[in-house]
């Protein structure tokens, strides 16, 4: 049952504990980067063969290769249910998708009747991500509160006392899991003339997105944690502002005309895509989104809401581990990442401990989140647990196996890995 999807690549890898057994391994960083699909592998591999520089010629593999990349953005468009008309733009990652956003936001695009604006407004529990490009530009940050009712008030009120070009969120957080009702927080945005632009890094690869529906404006994921290689990501939205803004990068294939001293850009994706891109990685997230949309939607949030609750459920009954959550209602939607602290021990070392010893991947640190991380009393970092598609009740279980054996004689000495293997 190591992969009950039948669908991820990964799930019989076997790996060397420290005392020499070898076991087989508990993924639990999907949020980092989940592994490939079989079917985005294959696909890859029917198609390597035969890939050619794009928009650059009638030759035949040129053609193919112009039509599996032009392709790829309908099947994202599909998968995001984005409106007629919206564009889909190829990146490297969310983080290059949310630079290009606030390259075109600096630009001076925003007029939407009342005056020019520039500002940018987001709260301070974002992956830095979608913060940093933010703080290089006109921006104001709202506090999260105790309960997400109230922070929800917090950001009304910041929005209706000054103007903002863009209300920009996460769609689920990459430290708790906690998803933000997004038509509710479009609609707030739009409200005070501002529109909204959503970092779905760690909510695609779990939850149906409806842009058009949630009318969200702008919305931006990776590849590598949708079941898909690393190096490309999205930017899917509004095309009047895409198309009036800063090109994201200078170069080949993002203009209309070019004089030794000036240049005309292009409209269209082409603007924000200079340099020859690239085309496998469009292919392979527009492969996963045919197959996560073809996925019976019940089933997959069920079998991540049963593994999340079985964890937080099994860490509730060990005394010394603690699981960190942004709000205080308990109600709150979560996708499938839990942050745990363990009293008295780092969590670096725990994450060795539990790597080395029981074979359970696990990310510790600060979650490139330092102000949430800071916020949660986790000033040292914590443990992320998180899963996806080829996770197994077995995975949960031996990470809740390996936490009881840790507090009950624990490492004596800290880990480093030598040679791929473990050592004291
Ligand atoms: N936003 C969120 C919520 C994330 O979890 C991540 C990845 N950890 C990013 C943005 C950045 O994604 P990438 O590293 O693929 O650019």
């Amino acid at each position: 049952d190591s992969d009950p999807a039948g669908i991820v690549l990964g799930g019989d890898l076997t790996i060397p504990l420290l005392g020499g057994d070898v076991v087989s391994y508990a993924n639990l960083d999907y949020a980092a980067s989940a592994p490939a699909l079989t079917e985005v592998a294959n696909f890859l591999n029917d198609i390597s063969p035969y890939y050619a520089s794009v928009h650059r010629g009638a030759g035949y593999l040129s053609q193919v290769s112009t039509s599996v990349y032009e392709s790829a953005r309908l099947a994202v468009s599909a998968f995001v249910n984005a409106r007629d008309g919206d564009s889909v733009i190829f990146t490297a990652n969310t983080t290059d998708s949310l630079n290009l956003l606030a390259g075109v936001v600096a630009s001076g695009v925003a007029d939407t009747g009342g005056g020019l604006r520039r500002d940018v407004v987001y709260l301070d529990i974002e992956h830095h991500a979608n913060l940093l490009p933010w703080q290089a530009i006109d921006h104001r940050v709202v506090s999260v509160r105790n309960t997400l009712r109230e922070t929800i008030d917090e950001l009304d009120v910041e929005l209706a006392g000054a103007p903002a070009a863009l209300l920009a969120v996460t769609g689920a957080s990459n430290v708790t899991g906690e998803v933000l009702p997004l038509r509710e927080l479009a609609e707030l945005a739009h409200r005070h003339g501002a529109r909204i632009a959503v970092d779905a890094a760690q909510l695609a690869p779990h939850r149906r997105i409806d842009v058009a529906g949630d009318n969200i404006d702008y919305l931006v994921f990776s590849g590598h944690k949708l079941y898909a290689p690393f190096g490309s990501g999205v930017v899917v939205g509004r095309a009047d502002w895409l198309d009036a803004g800063k090109p994201h990068r200078a170069g080949g294939g993002a203009v209309r005309e070019v004089q030794a001293n000036s240049v005309s850009w292009t409209t269209g994706p082409a603007r924000h895509e200079a340099g020859s891109p690239n085309v496998l990685g469009a292919a392979a997230i527009a492969k996963a989104c045919k197959v996560l949309q073809n996925l019976d939607q019940d089933d997959w949030h069920e079998h991540e809401e049963h593994l999340r609750r079985r964890l937080v459920d099994g860490v509730a009954d060990i005394d010394g581990v603690e699981t960190h959550r942004i709000w205080a209602e308990e109600s709150l939607d979560a996708v499938g990442i839990v942050t745990f602290s363990v009293r008295g021990y780092d969590p670096g070392l725990v994450a060795a401990y539990l790597s080395a010893e029981h074979g359970v991947g696990v990310r510790d640190g600060r979650f490139c989140a330092h102000p949430l991380t800071k916020a949660l009393g986790l000033d040292r970092g914590g443990c992320r647990a998180s899963f996806g598609l080829g996770s197994t009740e077995d995975d949960v279980d031996r990470l809740l196996e390996g936490l009881r054996a840790l507090l009950d004689g624990g490492p004596q000495a800290s880990y480093v890995v030598d040679a791929g293997r473990w050592v004291p």
